[in-house]
């Protein structure tokens, strides 16, 4: 009988939060680490079109969630390029 429980086999599930399987050392799907950045920087997005602030310590927290250096500087690359988006926009409004 095998008694290893089946539950250390099979890891909690693709990371970007889509709830797919994946293999026992695997944090991602093939390709979901990049839709993570997006869906992250996409709520970020959000934030803005509310009205809402996105600060630098908000993208730092936001950048947490992600599992590696290089996904996180480039959540970072696109969070600075949102929000230095989203103040040129603010201004031309204001125009
Ligand atoms: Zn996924």
């Amino acid at each position: 009988m095998n008694t290893k429980s089946i539950a250390t086999e099979v890891s909690t599930g693709c990371n970007c939060g889509c709830g797919e399987a994946i293999g026992r050392r695997a944090i991602y799907r093939p390709g979901h680490d990049a839709k993570h950045v997006s869906q992250l920087v996409a709520e970020l997005f959000n934030t803005i079109q509310d009205g809402g602030k996105v600060t630098p310590a908000a993208i730092t927290s936001a950048a947490k969630s992600l599992p590696s250096a290089a996904l996180q500087a480039k959540f970072r690359r696109a969070a600075e390029r949102l929000v230095a988006k989203a103040a040129t926009d603010m201004k031309e409004a204001a125009k």
